[in-house]
């Protein structure tokens, strides 16, 4: 019989504490709804005490997301775990995910504690969390680098007190694969108590080895995997997702374990979080990749085109990666349009495909063909955007190598349409010198990426900023065939995102 690994997501989490990716309520929600589409068995929604806004959205979550268990993190502290519960009670499948040091540097350090006591408020809190929700899980923070008698110690004791999940986390990204398996299979053996207890891990990629460390993990006995989308997390980020499901299935035989994955929404499920989020997938991503299914050798597009199998360990359609190319023109009507957005998996509300009916044909007026990725690209930046204060209207760039590059700008706030112009060192400069003309705010720009989202000469262009305003870091996204046009639209979201927050 194949073991279940449980596939716990915690991009709502982890995934959110990287600089610029805050999410506010709507966007969590709609990232969590997808996540229950990829059927992942447990949701890590947020850490509820850490702001008044992660509360009302994990509480948000826990009542539109009706599958997967809807977990939230707290500290190893009355008020915690409190507020943790007022968020996650309303779920189907409600847990308590409760963490406190375990090494000997963040007892010491970190809770100014010594052992006996660190050990006592782990009990307590396990005691206490377990008094108000079925399901308690415990995490031993920084246990790759734990006294091991000491952590079996802990283990035993929150066992008893009610946790029925353990979760061993390389917090730091120290760990190596045989060391971290060797580590499972020795808290195995040493602590009989975990035989009615799932055995999780939460690995990060500091030395670029989470997936590796799950995976010898998962081999040793682990059940819960604990990973993000696109690997995204705190510093180098965690254990891939998508990259821990297909090395389980692709090598099924020799893990003999199985998820419950829908693998057919991976590749959505990673657009949308690099969208939502504003971090851009590296092109040779292992899986998510744009390059992850490209051939480029000659002798590799040969085996391909004699059969897949030569150099394909994996099917794009696997991961739900669609390849008909060509697709709508400016005169396909809406039914056409409704059409292939049904076929990539888009069942958008009327309000939406109206403001994507209407910038697909602006965008195809000026592109002559829709490919499938340039109208995901549309859709995308359609469904997550904040309500804008501000919105484009349009654009005019005086621009050479001896001329000083100009820029007008035009924006609509309410009825009001609002022009101004300004110079710059080059026209992007100039385009966001006369955004910040017109809103009376300026940034910083921290982060500015540009690419093609489509091949050939006229493909779509994709701009991705962050720009911090005030002290907090904000992104925008913005398409266009225009390259200009597209990295002043996705200034202008990055404000918005500002004005949402700043009512
Ligand atoms: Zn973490």
């Amino acid at each position: 019989m194949e073991r279940r690994i449980y596939i716990f997501d915690t991009t709502l989490r982890d995934g959110e504490q990287v600089p610029g990716a805050r999410l506010n309520t709507k966007q969590k929600v709609e990232i969590a709804k997808q996540l229950e589409k990829l059927n992942v068995d447990i949701i890590e929604a947020g850490f509820p005490c850490s702001s008044p806004g992660d509360l009302e959205a994990v509480k948000a979550i826990a009542r539109d997301i009706k599958n997967p268990v809807i977990c939230g993190l707290a500290r190893a502290v009355k008020e915690d775990i409190d507020i943790c519960w007022e968020a996650v009670k309303e779920a189907a499948h409600p847990r308590i995910h409760v963490f406190l040091g375990s090494s000997d540097i963040h007892v010491e350090k970190k809770l100014r504690k010594d052992k006996a006591s660190a050990l006592r408020m782990a009990s307590e809190a396990v005691r206490y969390a377990k008094s108000l929700c079925g399901e308690v899980e415990y995490s031993t923070e920084d246990a790759s680098r734990s006294d091991f008698n000491y952590l079996c110690d802990v283990i035993r004791a929150v066992v008893k007190e009610g946790a029925t999940i353990i979760n061993i986390p390389d917090t730091v990204g120290y760990a190596i694969p045989d060391e971290f398996g060797a580590l499972i299979r020795k808290i195995k053996e040493n602590v009989q108590e975990l035989d009615s207890v799932t055995l999780s891990v939460h690995c990060h990629n500091d030395l670029g080895l989470a997936v590796a460390n799950s995976l010898a993990a998962v081999k040793e006995g682990a059940n819960q995997v604990e990973c993000t989308i696109n690997g995204i997390g705190e510093r180098a980020g965690n254990a891939s997702l998508e990259e821990i499901v297909m090395a389980l299935r692709t090598r099924t035989p020799l893990f003999a374990v199985h998820t419950g994955i829908n693998a057919k929404e991976i590749y959505k499920t990673s657009r949308l979080v690099s969208r939502i989020m504003n971090i851009p997938v590296q092109p040779n991503k292992a899986i998510v990749g744009s390059n992850a299914f490209a051939h480029s050798s000659g002798i590799h597009q040969d085996g391909i085109l004699k059969d897949r199998r030569t150099y394909e360990i994996i099917r794009p359609e696997d991961v739900g990666i669609k390849q008909h190319a060509i697709v709508l023109t400016a005169r396909s009507g809406r039914a056409a349009l409704k059409h292939r957005l049904g076929e990539l998996g888009y069942e958008l509300e009327k309000d939406v495909f109206q403001r994507v009916y209407k910038r697909f044909l602006n965008v195809a007026d000026r592109k002559k063909e829709i490919l499938s990725d340039d109208l995901v690209s549309i859709v995308e930046v359609e469904l997550t955007k904040v309500a804008e204060t501000y919105s484009f209207v349009n654009l005019q760039i005086l621009s050479g190598n001896d001329i000083t590059p100009m820029a007008s700008i035009a924006l609509k706030k309410g009825d009001d349409i609002i022009t101004d112009a300004s110079i710059g060192n080059g026209p992007v400069n100039a385009a966001f010198n006369s955004i910040e003309r017109i809103l009376g705010k300026t940034g910083q720009l921290l982060d500015f990426d540009l690419k093609a989202v489509t091949h050939g000469k006229d493909a779509l262009g994709e701009a991705m900023v962050r720009v911090k305003i005030e002290d907090q870091v904000y992104s925008g996204t913005g398409t266009s065939p225009d390259i200009i046009e597209a990295s002043a639209r996705a200034y202008v979201n990055a404000f918005n995102r500002y004005f949402a927050n700043h009512k």
